[in-house]
């Protein structure tokens, strides 16, 4: 390894010039007056050499915040965090077309006696054929390239975690990778991973374009997802709750659920709520964040949402009218008790399950209402239009509050509490019917159609706060009283 040593004046000068005098971290030009720090871009602990080409210029403020890292490194943490930024669940696939802009492209591959060729890059690789004794089933090892693999959501439903993928990043700066990650390849020659994302992920992160994998050919999907669940045991110790949100909290949690679910005493959403403060050190909002997260996830992810297909999160590739984050400041702000409610896990009195099918079933209202047939950027024809009106940021805000209003006063919730507790309890079917008038009321109101030339009616719906939507609302009598045809 190289010694490190100071830099001379005239190297220092040569670095500068060779930056233009920029910092490195953010390529923001250094001012004249400004001290100049000069750092790694490789970290010199990893055989980052001391040579002119390894060194960067860093402004006064970068250099302060910059600690131990290399300048690579620092920089790829500001990236990371911007790519996390906001809370929404990222998946292997969102960090791959992040870096690759395309992610789980097919390779063409063919299998003979003993071996596989799979065609990329212009040219066939070879790699030998293993089978399991076990199961018969057949694998190879192979370093692949990145933009080939794709996220096994089937097999591996857990989003990735910032800090586990940070400290990974970290560890792989300095250490080898001892394991693959494991695959499976299907007839169509896609190339699904499911174990073993999140160093994956580091390498990635890291710059890597070829990923080392143990790839399985076309498994028994339902075998290896029985496998795979007992590989990963402690996880089975949450049969004991059958409820899906419990398996939710199971695959985002990890570990912290395991060691909570393995103290004494009854478990609810409040005592993992003062576990993660107590035990885990987390703030009181991240441990309502992150619980908070969990219930959104299973909420979007239900195969009967029909909402989520119009999620950009859910359906990439052409626009869309809803995100994540503002379903968060909308539906799930206004439709749901915030956690953490105090009631045993499966008790009587939990209603988080039937919170979430309400929700569900509203939300595919909504979409069934709104969207279906008529959310089409393409075409761009009136119909859209209109949809787009009804789904810009105010617009969804003060819908939501006045949805909300029109279905409590509906249920007959009078008092605050039960306002409160709005889904979070037994609703019979056909109070559905109902609140499907309400939304095609509101969905069919002549706001939504008004041509308005000049544009102001839809730069106020467009608005991200409820109240400049909501004062249009009252001036175009969109009212409760309305809604309810009272
Ligand atoms: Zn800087």
């Amino acid at each position: 390894m190289a010694e490190k040593r100071q830099l001379s004046e005239t190297e220092k000068q040569k670095v500068l010039d060779q930056h233009e005098r920029r910092c490195f971290v953010d390529g923001e030009p250094i001012p004249e007056d400004e001290s100049i720090e000069f750092h790694h871009i490789k970290p010199f602990s990893s055989g980052g050499p001391t040579n002119l080409d390894n060194i960067a210029p860093v402004c006064k403020r970068h250099h302060r915040t910059i600690g131990t890292m290399s300048l690579q490194e620092y920089r790829d943490k500001i990236e990371l965090e911007a790519f996390f930024e906001g809370g929404e669940p990222k998946f292997l696939d969102d960090l791959i077309r992040h870096k690759k802009r395309c992610c789980g492209e097919r390779v063409k591959c063919e299998i003979e006696e003993g071996h596989i060729s799979l065609y990329y890059k212009d040219s066939r690789h070879d790699f030998p054929l293993y089978a399991c004794p076990t199961t018969n089933w057949k694998y190879f090892y192979g370093t692949l390239p990145v933009e080939f693999i794709g996220n096994d959501r089937e097999l591996q439903p857990r989003p990735l975690r910032e800090p586990n993928l940070w400290k990974l990043y970290r560890h792989f700066q300095t250490n080898t990778q001892i394991s693959p990650s494991i695959c499976r390849i299907d007839e169509s020659g896609t190339l699904l991973l499911f174990d073993g994302q999140h160093k994956a992920a580091a390498q990635i992160w890291a710059g890597h374009s070829m990923i080392e994998c143990k790839v399985y050919i076309d498994p028994d999907r339902r075998l290896l997802k029985e496998t795979n669940l007992d590989a990963h045991g402690a996880y089975r110790q949450m049969s004991f709750y059958s409820h899906e949100l419990m398996q939710k909290y199971a695959d985002i949690f990890g570990e912290d659920w395991i060691e909570y679910m393995d103290t004494k005493g009854e478990k609810s959403e409040l005592g993992f709520y003062n576990f993660l403060f107590h035990a885990k050190r987390k703030t009181w909002a991240q441990a309502r964040n992150e619980i908070a997260l969990a219930m959104y996830n299973e909420i979007v992810d239900d195969e009967s949402n029909k909402l989520s297909r119009y999620l950009s999160e859910k359906q990439r590739g052409r626009k869309q009218p809803l995100t994540f984050a503002r379903l968060k400041k909308t539906l799930f702000q206004y439709m749901l008790v915030p956690p953490p409610v105090k009631d045993e896990f499966e008790s009587d009195t939990d209603f988080r399950k039937d919170e979430k099918c309400n929700l569900v079933k509203l939300m595919t209202i909504i979409a069934e209402e709104g969207l279906e047939g008529k959310w089409a950027p393409v075409r761009a024809d009136a119909g859209h239009k209109k949809a787009e009106r009804i789904f810009s940021a105010g617009a969804v805000r003060a819908w939501t509050i006045l949805l909300r209003d029109a279905i409590n006063i509906h249920l007959k919730n009078y008092t605050d509490e039960e306002r409160k507790l709005f889904f979070y309890r037994a609703i019979p079917d056909e109070e559905f019917d109902y609140f499907r008038r309400f939304v095609k009321k509101i969905f069919d109101h002549k706001i939504w159609d008004d041509p308005d030339p000049s544009g102001e009616i839809a730069a106020r719906l467009a608005k991200d706060d409820a109240a400049t939507a909501k004062s249009l609302f009252d001036e175009k009598e969109l009212t409760v009283q309305w809604v309810l045809g009272i």
